[in-house]
């Protein structure tokens, strides 16, 4: 079982309102957060329709931060970060791009919602509370999410032909409770620990 408790209770569902504390540690809810995600990625295409060939994720961290993952890098990004800040008073003060297919930051196409989890296990981020995604999330990333206690989204129905762990994405071994999932997924070949 996760030492992490489920972070539902500490995000309010209610989208209109957001708590102003301070710059820093203000919460907004996890709705909220998909809304700036799915928003982050129709600002890709011409006429804002959802650009399905990459996912975006906005994660809230313990401390109030917001840090967005992409799996790969628009322009458009820098505008529509402007906008949801002022849409949302959210400001994101991260943004992270898994799309590099080489070298030591090589991430093998590792879904956005697990390079969010990897940075947190490598000390690179603050702990993850919530996490909004452009679109229903996979059932892995589900799993590990619901294991870390992160609140999330719904999840889709059918596993996606490739995936990467985020303890292979960080260079560790698995927690015991993720160990059953596969380290990788090639073509909807999974390679085991
Ligand atoms: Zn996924």
């Amino acid at each position: 079982m996760s030492d992490y408790p489920d972070a539902s209770r500490d995000v309010r569902d209610d989208d209109a309102e957001s708590t102003s504390v301070s710059k820093s540690c203000k919460k907004v809810s996890r709705r909220t957060l998909d809304k700036i995600a799915e928003s982050l990625n129709c600002s890709i295409t011409e006429d804002r329709s959802p650009e399905p060939r990459s996912t975006q994720a906005v994660v809230q961290t313990e401390k109030g931060e917001y840090v967005m993952f992409t799996q790969r890098e628009y322009n458009c990004f820098d505008d529509e970060i402007h906008a949801m800040d002022k849409k949302y008073r959210v400001w994101i003060s991260e943004r992270h791009i898994g799309d590099q297919s080489s070298g030591e930051e090589a991430d093998e196409g590792i879904h956005a919602e697990m390079l969010a989890i990897s940075f947190w296990l490598q000390g690179r981020i603050n702990r993850p509370t919530a996490i909004g995604v452009s679109k229903s999330i996979c059932p892995r990333c589900w799993e590990v999410l619901k294991y870390y206690g992160v609140e999330r989204r719904e999840q889709m129905e059918d596993n996606t032909p490739n995936w990467v762990h985020p303890s292979r994405h960080a260079g560790q071994e698995p927690p015991e409770g993720l160990s059953h999932l596969p380290q990788k997924v090639t073509k909807n070949r999974e390679y085991d620990w």
